[in-house]
């Protein structure tokens, strides 16, 4: 008999009549039900019955859904949570998202009153132990680590497409470091960055990105007009002949200085705001185009948008990840566009996984997109196979929502 059950529910609401609907759908559905509508009774249950999946009610008096999720992750719950609340969609979703960072697993939130169908698709969701499985460093990188690895060519990079949403055409390619190491395996740019910035090894870091992408390019695309995107760390704008620099190195490779777009956070915390200031603006009159990067973060603010001298606007990815599902974001991102298309600014928006975020993007005017859908970043020598399949399949096709 046992071997057809599908699972355990124990359900905690504090509206008996709730509750007993939770478990009547749950039950016809072919789980086994545990149904309580006092706080301490669920936890006796959830030590003795050992359930494959909660659902909570987060509003119950006298008690606290977030603690009770808490209690949850300290307990170290495995199984799935159906959070139900009469409470504002927004509300539900912070909680979910509490809950995820601590490592539980919500197979989804479900507003009351609900439809029986919804719940039962809640159900079937297993546990997908869905955290990111900790990647162990093999250990923590030195500076001196970093430096050999500078010496030694064993940072590379690898470039991710950006293309026009409305048309498909490919306008660009972000370049972004890797590092390899043969005895730390491969290390995090958002570690070895850090570390070069901590070190002074950022404008070593900084030149060998540039290289490898300008040469990349002159073998790639030396006469079109693809452009190429190279990162630069806010640390570098205390130098003041930075802009002549990257000038020169684009002329060194016979390239205009249109070519290449700068892709830059955070400059607002700099010590020397003037200086910042001046370097970007040498960037500019000398022809080379500004994004400002990982926009609606907090690293970029409004403020060093209306101050300073960008051309692009290149929206996080976080709002754009959670288009799909979220109303919020939706809206957020509506708003980017045309703050950036009023300041007379181009508009990316990075981190697009699917293809209705890139159809959503290009009905609200986004410009460019960049993301999983498109391409994940990729060794420069794949470039020109996957251009050529992008341009048979999706160039010019109608994206559809
Ligand atoms: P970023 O500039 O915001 O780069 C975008 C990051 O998002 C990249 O991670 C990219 O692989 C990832 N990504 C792209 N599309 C998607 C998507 O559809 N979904 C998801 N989940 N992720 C996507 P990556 O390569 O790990 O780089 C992380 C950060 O490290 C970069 O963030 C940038 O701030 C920094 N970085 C990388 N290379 C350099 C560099 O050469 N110089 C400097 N200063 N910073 C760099
Ligand atoms: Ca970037
Ligand atoms: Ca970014």
């Amino acid at each position: 008999m046992d071997r057809d059950v599908k699972g355990h529910v124990l359900v905690l609401d504090d509206d008996d009549m709730v509750a007993a609907t939770i478990g009547m759908v749950a039950e016809s559905a072919g789980y086994r039900t545990t149904v309580t509508v006092s706080y301490d009774d669920f936890w006796s249950h959830l030590e003795a019955g050992a359930p494959s999946h909660v659902t909570l009610d987060l509003s119950m008096p006298g008690t606290d859904g977030i603690e009770v999720l808490r209690r949850l992750a300290a307990y170290g719950f495995g199984g799935s949570i159906i959070i139900s609340s009469g409470l504002d969609r927004r509300v539900l979703d912070a909680a979910r998202r509490s809950a995820e960072e601590h490592g539980l697993h919500i197979a989804g939130v479900l507003p009351k009153p609900f439809k029986a169908n919804d719940l039962v698709a809640l159900f079937a969701l297993t546990p997908a132990h869905s955290r990111a499985p900790n990647v162990e460093p093999r250990g923590t990188p030195t500076a001196d680590d970093l430096r050999r690895a500078l010496d030694e060519g064993a940072i590379t990079v690898v470039f991710q497409p950006k293309v026009r949403c409305a048309t498909g055409a490919i306008v660009g390619y972000e370049t972004l470091a890797r590092w390899n190491d043969a005895a730390l395996g491969p290390v995090s740019p958002v570690t070895f960055v850090t570390l070069a910035e901590r070190e002074g090894l950022i404008a070593r870091l900084t030149d060998l990105v540039l290289d490898a992408a300008l040469v990349w390019l002159t073998s790639f695309d030396p006469h079109g007009a693809t452009q190429v995107s190279v990162n630069l760390s806010a640390r570098s704008l205390t130098d003041l002949d930075l802009a002549s620099r990257v000038t020169e190195t684009c002329a060194r490779h016979g390239l205009t200085a249109g070519r290449l777009l700068l892709e830059l956070t955070e400059t607002a915390s700099t010590d020397d705001e003037v200086t910042a200031l001046e370097v970007l603006t040498r960037f500019r009159i000398k022809g080379i185009p500004l994004s400002l990067d990982d926009f609606g973060t907090g690293h970029s603010t409004l403020l060093q948008l209306a101050r300073q001298p960008f051309s692009e606007l290149k929206i996080d990815g976080q709002f754009v990840m959670n288009a799909a599902t979220s109303a919020d974001s939706q809206a957020i991102l509506r708003a980017m566009v045309g703050l950036a298309h009023g300041l007379q600014m181009t508009v990316t928006a990075e981190g697009v996984e699917d293809a209705w975020t890139y159809a959503f993007l290009t009905e609200i005017g986004c410009d460019v997109a960049q993301g999983y859908y498109i391409a994940r970043p990729m060794p420069g020598d794949d470039v020109a196979a996957w251009a050529d399949g992008w341009r048979s399949t999706d160039q010019g096709a109608e994206p559809r929502p």
